[in-house]
């Protein structure tokens, strides 16, 4: 058993200071005020982030100062933070920038610097006016954005309204967890319950889908309490559902009902709506109707239920957890009953694949291995950038060698936990691998991904992958599309062929839980099982925080459902090693 590295949610943690001062540095930079300054709040913001103690921790102890590159001006401005959570000079720069400028940043590949050309010289202020200036090719000729680049911002802005009001899992799941604990101090309140796609645990919600029981004549108090006492800004508590947006921008839907009620309004609540539809026709055909009322028989009758199971086992089904109510149920209800248990957080022993400060990671690897051992964790898979990487400091076959020697002597150290010695080896253009079989051999394990080349078509991505499945050291495929969530699609890529090409050489797909990632798509896992692909999940942590992303992987798994047996994060670092070493290795 371990424990998650858990944020509390009512703190200031050095990564929300982060946060504030990464903010004024690219303030800074629109503004073009300054850019000594916006360069030695970016470094501190970067500097920050690595830390994990609390703001309040670092400031007692003193370990703020001796940070590299947190100065007097820093540090001033985090006193600010922890007193105000904000600091002078931020709020000052927010008002010399329009808000519809720093929305231009949401575009996939508009850095500040383009940024503060469109609004200083091409006079555009928001991402409406950019669209429409493009369209209408309005702008002036300047410099660093020419006919393709701005034919780029618009795909990007496509993208960003095609995801509008959408948010990403962990700060969806965040939110939540606040707005639980307020509403369980409420007065009354048995049970504070999250539906859709939040509950079926999707990888982005648009809106968060609220119920709170409470005994029938309680109702109206426990109304009246959560429209006056929380931190929600209501748009309409006229009658029924409550429609607000949370202090952090995610809207709401909140329904106060009685504990008799739940069962029926947390299914619909819940959905999919294809779900519900389902249900309802195999309601029909049993002679029952099931709308918001309830589930009522052929003779009028309201049909009282104690649970969700009830409300499933009276249409004849076994019940289906929310995670697989999605668009396939029709063939999940069809094979009811019949599901495997999902991997839980519990099951797992080790982490695959993480980085350290040997290439872009921000904790070394004593560090990171230290703190997988006191989560209770039996092994830790190093797996760092190989050299085509060199944005990420990526390692040399010379720097590969040092890093196993340090394995070495750790592994002594530490045993009898230990340390697996692998690598995210680049995907060159061709399919080939960034390290030679030599070098390749030497690994406990490869992790082989893309990170560079992304305009290709589906075929040639498809064959990319494929010739890196075929090479025999590699053991997994890392993030299958590089997709960034609400940012950018990933390359296009045949998931069939890619899945069934992993099958027949015995690899592995992996789960990148990275909440911006999430990538093998979730629709994919049943292929998968099917198929008894392994999916080991993977935070790729850059940080000790990084490790408890696997709760996001472990949420998406649940839609497979993704069975322990085939999650080799779940498996002993012998197992796992072992089922590398079936792999042909020439
Ligand atoms: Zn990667
Ligand atoms: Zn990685």
């Amino acid at each position: 058993m371990y424990a998650l590295v858990h944020r509390k949610t009512n703190v200031i943690t050095a990564k929300d200071a982060a946060a504030l001062l990464k903010e004024y540095s690219i303030l800074l930079e629109l503004t073009d005020e300054d850019e000594f300054r916006a360069k030695t709040f970016a470094n501190a913001s970067r500097q920050l982030e690595m830390q994990t103690e609390t703001l309040e921790e670092l400031v007692k102890t003193g370990a703020l100062k001796s940070i590299r590159g947190i100065g007097k001006t820093v540090v001033t401005a985090i006193n600010g933070i922890i007193q105000t959570g904000t600091f002078q000079e931020l709020e000052r720069a927010k008002t010399l920038v329009p808000e519809g400028v720093l929305e231009l940043l949401r575009i996939e590949g508009l850095g500040p610097k383009k940024a503060r050309t469109l609004w200083k010289q091409g006079k555009v202020e928001s991402v409406e006016q950019l669209d429409h200036a493009i369209r209408n090719n309005t702008l002036p000729k300047l410099p660093g954005l020419g006919t393709k680049t701005l034919e780029k911002f618009l795909s990007g802005i496509e993208f960003i309204r095609k995801h509008e009001g959408r948010h990403l899992r962990h700060h969806a799941v965040q939110e939540a967890e606040r707005l639980r604990e307020v509403f369980a101090e409420i007065n009354g309140v048995s049970e504070v319950f999250f539906g859709g796609s939040l509950g079926r645990g999707n990888e982005t919600i648009g809106d968060l889908d609220i119920i709170l029981t409470c005994a029938n004549e309680d109702v109206e108090a426990v109304r009246q309490m959560v429209t006056d006492s929380t931190d929600i800004e209501w748009s309409d508590k006229s009658d029924g559902i409550l429609k607000g947006q949370s202090s952090h921008s995610i809207d709401i839907e909140l329904s106060v009902i009685p504990i008799d009620d739940a069962p029926l309004r947390k299914l619909l609540a819940t959905g999919s709506k294809e779900h519900l539809s389902q249900l309802s026709k195999l309601a029909s055909a049993k002679g029952f109707t099931l709308s918001d009322s309830g589930l009522i028989d052929s003779k009028s009758k309201v049909l009282t239920v104690g649970t969700e199971h009830d409300l499933y086992s009276l249409l004849g089904l076994e019940f289906v957890p929310p995670a697989l109510r999605e668009r396939n149920c029709e063939l999940i209800l069809k094979n009811s009953g019949v599901y495997p248990t999902p991997v839980r957080l519990e099951d797992f022993k080790g982490i695959i694949h993480n980085h350290t400060t040997a290439s872009d990671g921000h904790h070394t690897l004593r560090e990171m291995a230290e703190a997988m051992i006191a989560m209770g964790y039996e092994f830790f898979g190093v797996a760092d950038h190989s050299q085509a990487a060199a944005y990420a400091n990526g390692l040399t076959p010379e720097r590969v060698r040092k890093q196993w020697t340090e394995i070495d002597k750790l592994n002594q150290e530490l045993a009898p936990f230990r340390i697996l010695k692998g690598t995210e080896a680049d995907i060159l253009p061709d399919g080939s691998l960034d390290f030679d079989d030599d070098l390749l051999a030497g690994f406990d394990y490869v992790v082989a991904s893309i990170h560079s080349g992304f305009k290709m078509t589906e075929e040639a991505a498809t064959d990319r992958l494929c010739r890196a499945l075929e090479n025999p050291h590699v053991d997994i495929l890392g993030h299958l599309t590089g997709r960034l969530l609400l940012r950018r699609d990933g390359y296009p890529i045949d998931h069939r062929k890619v899945i069934a090409c992993a099958a027949e050489h015995g690899k592995a797909i992996e789960l990148n839980a990275n909440p911006h990632r999430l990538d093998i798509d979730w629709r994919w896992l049943p292929l998968c099982i099917e198929y008894k692909v392994p999916i080991p999940i993977n935070p790729d942590a850059h940080d000790i925080d990084g490790l408890a992303d696997i709760r996001y992987g472990v949420d998406i798994a649940q839609k497979g459902p993704l069975p322990k047996e085939l999650c080799p994060s779940c498996w002993s670092a012998d197992e796992f090693i072992n089922w590398c070493a079936t792999h042909d290795k020439r």
